[in-house]
C-alpha cells in the first residue's frame, strides 16, 4: 500500500468500544504513531488520587489557581515498551500504564476530564504529538477539538453489555479485581458524564464515520477502517 502522504486519524467514541485496540493495530499497520489520549486523563487523575487532592473541590472557581499549581507539577509523556512494541504513559517520568487502569482511576477520571485547565494542558500535548501527521489518536474529542481537520474520523459504538464483558475480561486478565456489574455501571456513568459535560463533550463529528463493532471481530473493524483509509487517500 502506498502510505504517502500521511493522514491524521481520529478515533472517538464511547467507553470500552475497542477504540484503543483498533487505533493501535491501525497505527501498526500504517507505521503511524498511536496515542491513547484517555491514558493521559487517567494519568492526571492518578496524580490527584496519589496526592490525596480532593477532585471535586477542583471544580470550584475559587480553586482554579490551586489547580494550575498542581498542573504545573505534572509531566505526561509516552515511552515505548519494547516487549509489546506499544507506547505506555508516564506520569512525571514513572510508567503508570498499569495503575491508570485501576477502578479508583476509572471512577474519578470523568470528573477530572471536565476541568477546562486539564483539557487545555492535555490537548496542547496531543496537538504537539500529532503535528507532523501520521498519527492515530483515540479519545472523546479528537475529531471535534484536537484535530478538527483530521482526514479520517471514526466514531465507535457498541452494545453496553458487550462492552462491559470485554472490559471485564481485559481487567481480570491483568489481575485487576472487579465485577462485571461494577464495570458496566462505570461504563454507563462515564458515557453519561462524557456526553453531558460542558467542556468538549463526547459527540460525533459531522464528518465522522460510525463504526458499531458489537458483532464485528477486531480484524473486521480494522478492515473496515483500512478501506476508508484507502478511499481518503485517493
Ligand atoms: O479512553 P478511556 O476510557 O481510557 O478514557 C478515560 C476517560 O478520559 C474518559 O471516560 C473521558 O472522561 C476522558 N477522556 C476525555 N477526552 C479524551 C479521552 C478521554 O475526556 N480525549
Amino acid at each position: 500500500m502506498n502510505l504517502e502522504p500521511k493522514l491524521t486519524i481520529a478515533v472517538d467514541g464511547y467507553s470500552s468500544c475497542g477504540k484503543s485496540t483498533l487505533a493501535k493495530t491501525l497505527a501498526k499497520e500504517l507505521g503511524y504513531l498511536f496515542v491513547d489520549s484517555g491514558a493521559m486523563y487517567r494519568a492526571v487523575t492518578l496524580y490527584f488520587l496519589e496526592h490525596k487532592i480532593s477532585i471535586s473541590s477542583l471544580q470550584t472557581d475559587s480553586n482554579k489557581e490551586l489547580l494550575n499549581t498542581y498542573l504545573d507539577k505534572i509531566t505526561i509523556n509516552f515511552e515505548k515498551n519494547t516487549d509489546t512494541n506499544s507506547y505506555e504513559v508516564c506520569l512525571n517520568g514513572r510508567n503508570v500504564e498499569k495503575e491508570i487502569r485501576q477502578m479508583d482511576v476509572s471512577l474519578n477520571v470523568s470528573t477530572v476530564s471536565t476541568l477546562k485547565e486539564v483539557r487545555q494542558k492535555l490537548v496542547a500535548i496531543q496537538q504537539e504529538l500529532g503535528k507532523n501527521k501520521g498519527v492515530v489518536m483515540d479519545g472523546r474529542d479528537i475529531g471535534t477539538v484536537v484535530f478538527p481537520d483530521a482526514e479520517l474520523k471514526i466514531f465507535m459504538t457498541a452494545d453496553i453489555d458487550e462492552r462491559a464483558r470485554r472490559r471485564f475480561k481485559e481487567l481480570t486478565d491483568k489481575n485487576i479485581a472487579t465485577t462485571l456489574e461494577e464495570v458496566k455501571e462505570n461504563l454507563r456513568q462515564r458515557d453519561y458524564d462524557d456526553t453531558h459535560r460542558n467542556e468538549s463533550p463526547l459527540l460525533q463529528a459531522k464528518d465522522a464515520i460510525v463504526l458499531d463493532n458489537t458483532i464485528l471481530s477486531q480484524k473486521e473493524s480494522l478492515e473496515f477502517v483500512l478501506e476508508l483509509f484507502v478511499e481518503r487517500r485517493v
